[in-house]
């Protein structure tokens, strides 16, 4: 075959499979987007775990009719505009492929109510790319149908929708523990599985918390606070009478963005060395608050993993406070609860 580029459709099919994995990560996507548009109070509603449909409702600033088209186009954003700016990002996204990706995969409409609009406005790229008058009439109302459907090869990986359920669930739960100033609803199926006011104070937070978390981690949560080389992490570790068999209730963020990181998860175990068993696992919620300069989101296309510019302080101090705040439980029955 002689070398050619690839079309702009099939380009956009490619990167979705490093962004679009299941119903899950449109779900991550579409609420992340949420949050960077200023977003209150966010909705998310999905039939048959997001196979078949998957709505993200928002009262965010919304975009404006002239701008409906791009944003749904492929490396186009309103977020970054230099490098200088992806290496400070604050936003959760910042690569302009999302929408674009996920419109390759499955039938997308995005329908919003932006600056200087009197009604809503919406555009289905494949089907209507041209923006239409839509009954929205605040913020974006985001709505994804027939997943994969024209994709046999990736619908083949799909799971049962009780699965991706669980899936997205996880994902809802990462994401609604990264604001505590947001409102967050999830339905499945007609059903409400969650619906999580704004968290005003700390014991609020503790209570929007144990409700993801469970009933149980209440009692055993111990806050930490720490700061040092400018550095501060705050969150909740169950004390090890709450181990898990499995690595399921542990939530790390890194400035506000859920991430999954090896050091991070690293240096909390190593706190809980001689405290638990090798075959169980601790239970947390843990902020990390660092200079953006000193960490790089850029790391991984669904931008999940991060990479720490010195990941040995890091360690060391995450290692160092969860274990300081274990200690202190030890030493008295009733440790501060409350961060
Ligand atoms: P990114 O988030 O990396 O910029 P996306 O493909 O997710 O890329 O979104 C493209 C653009 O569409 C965003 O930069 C933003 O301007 C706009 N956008 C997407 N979702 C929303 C939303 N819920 N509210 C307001 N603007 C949005
Ligand atoms: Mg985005």
């Amino acid at each position: 075959m002689p070398i050619l580029p690839l079309d702009d459709q099939l380009i956009s099919q490619i990167a979705a499979g490093e962004v679009v994995e299941r119903p899950a990560s449109i779900v991550k996507e579409l609420v992340e987007n949420s949050l960077d548009a200023g977003a209150a109070h966010i909705e998310v509603e999905v039939e048959q775990g997001g196979l078949r449909r998957i709505v993200v409702d928002d009262d965010g600033d919304g975009i404006a009719p002239s701008e409906l088209p791009m944003a749904v186009a492929r490396h186009a954003t309103s977020k970054i505009s230099s490098l200088s700016q992806l290496e400070a990002v604050a936003s959760l996204g910042f690569r302009g492929e999302a929408l674009a990706s996920i419109a390759s995969v499955a039938e997308l409409t995005v329908a919003s109510c932006g600056p200087g609009a009197e009604h809503g406005w919406a555009v289905s790229p494949g089907r209507h790319d041209d923006a239409r008058p839509a009954p929205q009439n605040r913020g974006t109302r985001v709505e994804v149908r027939e997943l994969f459907a024209r994709i046999p090869a990736r619908r083949k990986f799909l799971r049962a929708p009780a699965t991706e359920l669980r899936h997205l669930r996880r994902a809802f739960n990462q994401l609604a523990l990264s604001r505590f100033d947001i409102g967050f609803v999830l339905r499945h199926d007609g059903v409400e599985l969650a619906r999580l006011a704004p968290a005003a104070d700390t014991a609020a937070r503790l209570a929007r918390v144990v409700r993801v978390l469970g009933k149980s981690f209440d009692e055993h949560a111990v806050a930490v606070d720490e700061a040092a080389a400018g550095l501060r992490l705050t969150g909740w570790v169950a004390t090890p009478g709450f181990s898990r068999g499995q690595a399921d209730l542990q939530y790390s963020y890194v400035n506000a963005r859920p991430i999954r990181d090896r050091v991070f998860n690293h240096a909390v175990r190593l706190a809980y060395r001689d405290l638990l068993h090798n075959q169980r696992h601790p239970a947390y919620v843990l902020y990390l608050e660092v200079d953006p300069r000193q960490v790089d989101v850029n790391a991984h296309p669904a931008k999940a993993e991060v990479r720490f510019r010195q990941s040995r302080l890091v360690h060391d101090f995450v290692f160092r406070s969860v274990g300081r705040a274990l200690a202190a439980v030890e030493a008295t029955p009733h440790p501060a609860r409350h961060v």
